[in-house]
C-alpha cells in the first residue's frame, strides 16, 4: 500500500459520489494497494480493512483525531481527541491472503474465515440477515465436524457459537472498536464505535472540497490548468496563494 496523489484521491472522491459508503471505501483501497479488483479488497477482513484504512489516514492527513458524539442522557455535544496510534490494533497484511483458523471445543472442530465486506454488504442489502445477524456467522463456517462427522452451523449448540463469535472477535480486534465517552455536563459514561470507513471519508469530502476551492483561485489568478495546480505541492500551492492573498 502506498499514499494517494492529490489527482488520485479527488478522482477516488468524485468516482464516489454515485457510490455507497462501503464502495468508496474499497475503492479508496483499490487504487492505495494497486490491487486488480474490488474484489480482492473487499476479501480483506473487516479489521484487516479498517487498519489499511487507518494507515492510508495517517498518510493523507496523520495521527490527529477529533471525535464527537450526543450524550445519550442531555443530548449535549461531547468532543474528545484520540491519536490513531491508540486505536491501531492490528497491522496491515497483503491483500489476497485469506487466512483459515480453527476452534477445538467440545469434541467439535470448527476450520472458519473472518467476515469481510463481501458479507457485510450481503448483510447489508439482504433482509433475512436483519431478522437472523447469525446467518453473517454461517457463512464464515469452512467446515464443522465431531468425531469424522459434519454438521452444519444450525446443529451447533450455543457455546460453541458463543466460542465463535469471541474468536472472530480476538482474532480481528480492529472490526469493533469502542470508546468510553464521559460526559462534563451530567458525568454520563458510554461506549462509542469508531467507524474509520465514515470518519474518512467526511475528511476526504472536506479535502476534496477545500482544494477545488484552491484550484479555481490559483486557476483564476494565473491561468493555470487544473492539473498543473494539483500536481504541484501543497507547500507550492499555498505559496502561490499568499501571493494573491487568498
Ligand atoms: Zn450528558
Amino acid at each position: 500500500m502506498r499514499p494517494l496523489t492529490t489527482i488520485e484521491l479527488l478522482n477516488v472522491w468524485e468516482a464516489g459520489l454515485q457510490q455507497t459508503l462501503l464502495e468508496k471505501a474499497l475503492h479508496l483501497l483499490r487504487v492505495a494497494c494497486a490491487a486488480e479488483d474490488i474484489s480482492s479488497i473487499a476479501s480483506l477482513s473487516v479489521g484487516q480493512r479498517d487498519a489499511h484504512l487507518l494507515q492510508l489516514r495517517e498518510w493523507l492527513f496523520g495521527f490527529h483525531l477529533l471525535n464527537k458524539a450526543t450524550c445519550p442522557t442531555c443530548a449535549e455535544t461531547v468532543e474528545w481527541e484520540t491519536s490513531t496510534r491508540d486505536l491501531r490494533l492490528q497491522t496491515p497484511e497483503a491483500v489476497g491472503l485469506q487466512k483459515e483458523f480453527t476452534l477445538e471445543r467440545d469434541g467439535f472442530l470448527v476450520r472458519f474465515r473472518l467476515p469481510n465486506s463481501h458479507d457485510l454488504r450481503r448483510a447489508m442489502s439482504q433482509v433475512s440477515y436483519q431478522a437472523t445477524p447469525e446467518q453473517l456467522l454461517a457463512d464464515c463456517l469452512i467446515s464443522v465436524q465431531q468425531q469424522a462427522q459434519e454438521y452444519s452451523f444450525a446443529e451447533l449448540p450455543a457455546t460453541i457459537v458463543e466460542a465463535l463469535n469471541e474468536q472472530m472477535a480476538r482474532e480481528d480486534p480492529q472490526a469493533d472498536i469502542q470508546m468510553l465517552v464521559n460526559c462534563p455536563g451530567c458525568g454520563q459514561q458510554w461506549e462509542v464505535r469508531f467507524d474509520i470507513v465514515s470518519y474518512l471519508w467526511l475528511e476526504i469530502e472536506s479535502w476534496a472540497r477545500h482544494i477545488l476551492q484552491e484550484v479555481y483561485a490559483l486557476a483564476r489568478a494565473y491561468g493555470w490548468s487544473e492539473q498543473d495546480i494539483l500536481r504541484m505541492s501543497p507547500q507550492r500551492r499555498q505559496l502561490y496563494l499568499d501571493l494573491i492573498g487568498v
